[in-house]
Protein backbone atom coordinates (compact mmCIF):
# COMPACT_ATOMS: atom_id res chain seq x y z
CA UNK A 1 0.00 0.00 0.00
CA UNK A 2 1.42 3.23 -1.16
CA UNK A 3 1.85 5.94 1.91
CA UNK A 4 1.28 9.19 1.01
CA UNK A 5 1.86 12.36 3.78
CA UNK A 6 -0.60 14.95 4.70
CA UNK A 7 1.48 17.78 5.54
CA UNK A 8 -2.05 20.34 6.53
CA UNK A 9 -2.87 21.80 9.78
CA UNK A 10 -6.34 22.34 9.10
CA UNK A 11 -8.14 19.73 10.56
CA UNK A 12 -10.79 19.97 8.19
CA UNK A 13 -9.23 19.30 5.35
CA UNK A 14 -6.54 17.18 6.47
CA UNK A 15 -9.04 14.65 7.62
CA UNK A 16 -11.19 14.94 4.31
CA UNK A 17 -8.43 14.64 2.82
CA UNK A 18 -7.26 11.41 4.71
CA UNK A 19 -10.35 9.65 4.67
CA UNK A 20 -10.42 9.56 1.13
CA UNK A 21 -7.11 8.74 0.17
CA UNK A 22 -7.91 5.60 2.74
CA UNK A 23 -11.44 4.82 0.65
CA UNK A 24 -9.18 4.72 -2.21
CA UNK A 25 -6.73 2.31 -0.59
CA UNK A 26 -3.43 4.09 -0.06
CA UNK A 27 -2.01 4.88 3.65
CA UNK A 28 -1.94 8.56 4.76
CA UNK A 29 -0.34 10.28 7.62
CA UNK A 30 -1.33 13.41 8.99
CA UNK A 31 1.22 15.63 10.20
CA UNK A 32 0.19 19.22 11.41
CA UNK A 33 3.64 21.35 11.03
CA UNK A 34 6.49 21.93 8.75
CA UNK A 35 9.02 20.24 11.24
CA UNK A 36 7.13 16.95 11.28
CA UNK A 37 6.09 17.33 7.85
CA UNK A 38 10.32 17.33 7.12
CA UNK A 39 10.97 14.17 9.37
CA UNK A 40 8.43 12.25 8.50
CA UNK A 41 9.02 13.03 4.54
CA UNK A 42 12.42 12.11 4.74
CA UNK A 43 12.02 8.32 6.65
CA UNK A 44 11.85 7.38 2.69
CA UNK A 45 8.32 5.75 3.77
CA UNK A 46 6.14 7.65 1.38
CA UNK A 47 5.21 7.50 -2.11
CA UNK A 48 4.17 11.22 -2.62
CA UNK A 49 4.22 14.17 -0.58
CA UNK A 50 0.93 16.59 0.32
CA UNK A 51 2.52 19.71 1.63
CA UNK A 52 0.16 22.83 2.31
CA UNK A 53 1.75 26.02 1.86
CA UNK A 54 1.08 28.23 5.27
CA UNK A 55 1.79 25.43 7.63
CA UNK A 56 3.36 26.30 11.78
CA UNK A 57 7.31 26.15 11.64
CA UNK A 58 8.45 25.37 8.31
CA UNK A 59 6.31 26.42 5.31
CA UNK A 60 5.59 24.47 2.80
CA UNK A 61 7.55 25.48 0.52
CA UNK A 62 10.46 25.61 2.76
CA UNK A 63 9.98 21.64 3.58
CA UNK A 64 10.04 21.14 -0.27
CA UNK A 65 13.01 22.79 -0.64
CA UNK A 66 14.97 20.98 1.92
CA UNK A 67 13.84 17.46 1.44
CA UNK A 68 14.61 18.10 -2.18
CA UNK A 69 18.05 19.32 -0.88
CA UNK A 70 18.80 15.99 0.71
CA UNK A 71 18.41 14.41 -2.61
CA UNK A 72 14.78 12.63 -2.16
CA UNK A 73 12.94 12.87 -5.63
CA UNK A 74 9.91 11.79 -4.59
CA UNK A 75 6.79 13.11 -5.95
CA UNK A 76 5.69 16.18 -4.27
CA UNK A 77 1.79 18.01 -4.40
CA UNK A 78 1.66 21.76 -2.88
CA UNK A 79 -1.94 22.81 -1.95
CA UNK A 80 -1.96 26.25 -1.55
CA UNK A 81 -5.00 28.89 -0.06
CA UNK A 82 -4.05 30.71 -2.96
CA UNK A 83 -4.11 30.43 -6.63
CA UNK A 84 -1.51 32.95 -6.68
CA UNK A 85 0.72 33.27 -9.38
CA UNK A 86 3.72 33.73 -7.51
CA UNK A 87 3.02 30.51 -5.16
CA UNK A 88 2.53 28.17 -8.53
CA UNK A 89 5.92 29.43 -9.42
CA UNK A 90 7.64 28.88 -6.33
CA UNK A 91 6.01 25.62 -5.66
CA UNK A 92 6.91 24.45 -9.42
CA UNK A 93 10.60 26.17 -9.27
CA UNK A 94 11.15 24.74 -5.68
CA UNK A 95 10.67 21.39 -7.25
CA UNK A 96 7.26 20.59 -6.87
CA UNK A 97 5.41 17.87 -9.80
CA UNK A 98 1.97 19.54 -9.21
CA UNK A 99 -0.24 22.17 -7.24
CA UNK A 100 -3.79 22.38 -6.40
CA UNK A 101 -6.03 25.60 -5.05
CA UNK A 102 -8.11 25.32 -2.12
CA UNK A 103 -10.80 24.77 -2.35
CA UNK A 104 -10.50 21.81 -4.38
CA UNK A 105 -12.55 18.35 -5.10
CA UNK A 106 -11.41 15.25 -4.00
CA UNK A 107 -11.46 13.70 -7.09
CA UNK A 108 -9.29 16.04 -8.84
CA UNK A 109 -6.87 15.81 -6.33
CA UNK A 110 -6.78 12.16 -6.83
CA UNK A 111 -6.51 12.01 -10.20
CA UNK A 112 -3.21 14.20 -9.56
CA UNK A 113 -2.10 11.94 -7.23
CA UNK A 114 -2.53 8.95 -9.18
CA UNK A 115 -0.87 10.70 -12.34
CA UNK A 116 2.16 11.91 -10.20
CA UNK A 117 2.79 8.11 -8.57
CA UNK A 118 2.63 7.07 -12.31
CA UNK A 119 5.04 9.07 -13.36
CA UNK A 120 7.38 8.52 -10.42
CA UNK A 121 7.24 4.37 -11.44
CA UNK A 122 7.61 5.36 -15.20
CA UNK A 123 10.67 7.31 -14.55
CA UNK A 124 14.02 5.97 -13.71
CA UNK A 125 15.84 7.37 -10.78
CA UNK A 126 19.11 8.94 -12.52
CA UNK A 127 20.89 10.28 -9.30
CA UNK A 128 21.51 10.42 -5.69
CA UNK A 129 22.61 13.18 -3.42
CA UNK A 130 23.00 14.64 -0.32
CA UNK A 131 24.49 17.41 0.66
CA UNK A 132 26.83 18.54 -2.39
CA UNK A 133 27.84 15.12 -3.09
CA UNK A 134 25.82 13.57 -6.24
CA UNK A 135 26.38 10.23 -7.69
CA UNK A 136 24.75 10.08 -11.30
CA UNK A 137 23.38 6.40 -11.82
CA UNK A 138 23.88 6.39 -15.39
CA UNK A 139 27.76 7.47 -15.83
CA UNK A 140 28.43 6.05 -12.54
CA UNK A 141 30.35 9.23 -11.53
CA UNK A 142 30.52 11.07 -8.99
CA UNK A 143 30.14 15.05 -8.98
CA UNK A 144 30.81 16.98 -5.97
CA UNK A 145 30.25 21.16 -6.30
CA UNK A 146 30.04 20.38 -9.94
CA UNK A 147 33.22 18.59 -10.49
CA UNK A 148 32.78 15.30 -12.24
CA UNK A 149 35.29 12.25 -10.14
CA UNK A 150 35.84 9.12 -11.53
CA UNK A 151 35.07 6.18 -9.24
CA UNK A 152 36.16 2.92 -9.62
CA UNK A 153 33.20 0.52 -9.54
CA UNK A 154 33.81 -0.76 -5.93
CA UNK A 155 34.22 2.96 -4.98
CA UNK A 156 30.91 3.97 -6.35
CA UNK A 157 29.01 1.29 -4.45
CA UNK A 158 30.43 1.90 -1.32
CA UNK A 159 29.64 5.95 -1.92
CA UNK A 160 25.91 4.32 -3.44
CA UNK A 161 25.50 3.20 0.42
CA UNK A 162 26.62 6.11 1.98
CA UNK A 163 24.29 8.61 0.30
CA UNK A 164 21.53 6.27 0.11
CA UNK A 165 21.74 6.38 4.04
CA UNK A 166 23.01 9.88 5.05
CA UNK A 167 23.75 10.30 8.71
CA UNK A 168 23.47 7.17 9.58
CA UNK A 169 26.36 4.97 10.88
CA UNK A 170 26.91 2.09 8.79
CA UNK A 171 29.28 -0.48 9.85
CA UNK A 172 32.00 -2.46 8.47
CA UNK A 173 30.31 -5.64 8.56
CA UNK A 174 27.42 -3.94 6.73
CA UNK A 175 29.50 -2.20 4.45
CA UNK A 176 31.18 -5.75 3.48
CA UNK A 177 28.26 -7.63 3.20
CA UNK A 178 26.13 -4.59 1.19
CA UNK A 179 29.23 -3.58 -1.17
CA UNK A 180 31.36 -7.05 -1.07
CA UNK A 181 28.58 -9.24 -0.63
CA UNK A 182 30.66 -11.26 0.95
CA UNK A 183 33.64 -12.18 -0.59
CA UNK A 184 35.80 -11.02 1.90
CA UNK A 185 36.14 -12.60 5.48
CA UNK A 186 34.74 -10.44 8.19
CA UNK A 187 38.98 -9.50 9.20
CA UNK A 188 39.62 -7.56 6.38
CA UNK A 189 40.38 -4.10 6.17
CA UNK A 190 39.02 -3.96 2.55
CA UNK A 191 36.29 -1.50 3.89
CA UNK A 192 38.78 0.89 5.49
CA UNK A 193 41.50 1.13 2.30
CA UNK A 194 37.78 1.74 0.08
CA UNK A 195 37.03 4.87 2.92
CA UNK A 196 40.28 5.71 2.54
CA UNK A 197 39.81 6.04 -1.45
CA UNK A 198 36.74 7.97 -1.14
CA UNK A 199 37.89 10.53 1.60
CA UNK A 200 40.81 11.21 -1.22
CA UNK A 201 38.48 11.50 -4.10
CA UNK A 202 35.53 13.21 -2.52
CA UNK A 203 36.60 15.02 0.74
CA UNK A 204 38.45 13.87 3.82
CA UNK A 205 35.50 15.58 6.25
CA UNK A 206 32.63 13.39 4.19
CA UNK A 207 33.24 10.23 6.07
CA UNK A 208 33.48 10.37 9.70
CA UNK A 209 35.06 7.18 11.16
CA UNK A 210 32.19 6.06 14.50
CA UNK A 211 35.54 4.68 16.42
CA UNK A 212 35.67 0.68 16.79
CA UNK A 213 31.66 1.00 15.29
CA UNK A 214 31.77 2.24 11.34
CA UNK A 215 31.91 5.07 9.35
CA UNK A 216 29.11 7.73 8.64
CA UNK A 217 28.73 10.01 5.85
CA UNK A 218 28.54 13.76 7.04
CA1 LIG B 1 -2.60 25.82 6.39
Amino acid sequence: MTGILIAEDEERIASFVAKGLRAAGFQPTVVTSGTDAFDYAMTGDFGLLLLDIGLPGLDGLEVMRRVRAAGSTTPVIILTARSAVEDVLASLEGGANDYMAKPFRFDELLARIRLRLNDAVNSPETGVEWGGLRLDLRSRRAVVEGRQIDLSAREFALAEEFVRHPGQMLSREQLLSRVWGFDFDPGSNVVDVYVGYLRQKLGAARIETVRGMGYRLV
